[in-house]
C-alpha cells in the first residue's frame, strides 16, 4: 500500500513523497485521510516559530474514513466515518487532572509532534477520532478543529445576548468567529479587515457592519454601532498592535480576546492604569478543550457554514501550491484531499 505524504523534511523544507503506512497500535485506528486543512500554525513550524519535532507530516484540521483498527480499538468500527481531535493529551498532569486537558503540560499534538494528516494514512487514538454525522462532507470535517477553537474563543468571550463585538480579521478564523458570535445571541457585529473580497465575506456571512482600517476611520464607524464601544474586542489576524489597539476601543468593563497567532517575542503596550480604571479583561484562548462535539453539532446543523470559508482545495501532489496560497489576499482555508 503506498502512503503519498507531505513531509517537512527539516526547516524550511517540504517535500511530496512515499512514506510507509503506520502501523494502528494499541487503542489507535487507521485512518484513510480525506480532507485536511492548512492552518498558520503549519508554516510556523515549518519556519521553525512554533515548538514542534521535524521531521514531521504536518496537518491537525484533519477528517477521513477508518481502515483499520489496533489491538485494543473498542469504540470504533472499520468504514467509520471521523474527524481527528487533534490534541492528544497525557491525562495525568495536574491540568488534565482538573479537566483542562487543552493545558496539558505534555501535550503531543497529532500534526506537531508526531504525524498528522497531510498523508494517504494516519493514525490517531480512538479517543481523539470522533465520529461525523451521516450528512456531513469530509471537507467541512476538516473545518471542526478551527470551529472548535472558535468555540473556546466565544467562552473566553464570555459572549451573551445583545452583545456587541467587533472582530480583528475576515480571514477564515475571524469569519468563523463571527459566526459563532451570532448564534450566542450577539447582536451587533462589526468585521475590520482591509481585503475588499474578506469584507464581502463578512457581509455575506452576516456581519452588520464591515471597515476597512486603512481608509476608514474604525472608531468613528465602530462607535456609530455601538457608543461606548463593542462588549468584546476579538483580534483575529495575528497582529501584536492589534491587541494593543483593541484594549483602547472595547466598552468599559469589556472583554479583549487575543486569539490570532502572534509573532512570539513581540509585547504590548498597554496601560494597567487604563485597564483598572475601565475594568478591562484581557484573555487568551487556547485549542479547543472538548469543544469539538459541539463543533460538529453547529456545523453539521448548518448554523456554521464551514463550506463558505473554504477558498482553495488541493490534491496531495499539489500541497506545495497549497501552501504558496495560503495568506494571499485572495485564501481563506485551503483545504488539501489526499
Ligand atoms: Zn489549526
Ligand atoms: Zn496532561
Amino acid at each position: 500500500m503506498e502512503n503519498l505524504a507531505l513531509v517537512f523534511t527539516e526547516l524550511n523544507r517540504m517535500e511530496v513523497k512515499s512514506i510507509a503506512v503506520p502501523e494502528p497500535v494499541r487503542n489507535q485506528v487507521l485512518i484513510r485521510v480525506k480532507a485536511c486543512g492548512i492552518c498558520g500554525t503549519d508554516l510556523h513550524i515549518l519556519k521553525g516559530s512554533y515548538d514542534s519535532s521535524i521531521p514531521l507530516v504536518p496537518g491537525h484540521e484533519c477528517s477521513g474514513e477508518i481502515v483499520a483498527l489496533g489491538p485494543d480499538v473498542v469504540s470504533r468500527r472499520v468504514g467509520d466515518r471521523v474527524v481527528v481531535d487533534p490534541n492528544i493529551e497525557c491525562g495525568h498532569c495536574e491540568f488534565c487532572k482538573a479537566g483542562r486537558v487543552h493545558l496539558c503540560r505534555n501535550l503531543k499534538p497529532f500534526g506537531v509532534f508526531r504525524d498528522g494528516g497531510f498523508e494517504q494514512y494516519a493514525v490517531i487514538e480512538e479517543t481523539h477520532a470522533l465520529p461525523m454525522p451521516d450528512n456531513m462532507t469530509f471537507l467541512q470535517g476538516a473545518l471542526v478543529e478551527p470551529v472548535s477553537c472558535c468555540i473556546r474563543g466565544s467562552q473566553m468571550a464570555r459572549f451573551k445576548l445583545g452583545d456587541s463585538v467587533l472582530i480583528h480579521g475576515a480571514g477564515a478564523i475571524g469569519l468563523l468567529n463571527m459566526q459563532i458570535a451570532r448564534n450566542c445571541g450577539c447582536a451587533v457585529i462589526g468585521v475590520s479587515d482591509p481585503i475588499p473580497a474578506r469584507r464581502e465575506k463578512a457581509l455575506e456571512l452576516g456581519a452588520d457592519f464591515v471597515i476597512d482600517p486603512i481608509q476608514q476611520d474604525l472608531m468613528g464607524i465602530v462607535h456609530r454601532y455601538c457608543p461606548d464601544g463593542p462588549d468584546v474586542v476579538m483580534e483575529c489576524a495575528g497582529k501584536t498592535k492589534l491587541v494593543e489597539e483593541a484594549v483602547m476601543q472595547v466598552k468599559r468593563g469589556g472583554i479583549v480576546v487575543a486569539f490570532g497567532c502572534c509573532p512570539p517575542g513581540e509585547y504590548a503596550r498597554i496601560s494597567p492604569d487604563y485597564i483598572n480604571n475601565n475594568e478591562i479583561t484581557i484573555c487568551g484562548s487556547f485549542n479547543n478543550p472538548v469543544t469539538s462535539q459541539t463543533a460538529i453539532t453547529e456545523i453539521a446543523s448548518g448554523r456554521v457554514n464551514a463550506d463558505a470559508v473554504v477558498s482553495h482545495r488541493f490534491s496531495l501532489e499539489d500541497a506545495e501550491k497549497a501552501f504558496a496560497a495560503f495568506g494571499t489576499p485572495d485564501s481563506l482555508k485551503i483545504v488539501i484531499e489526499p
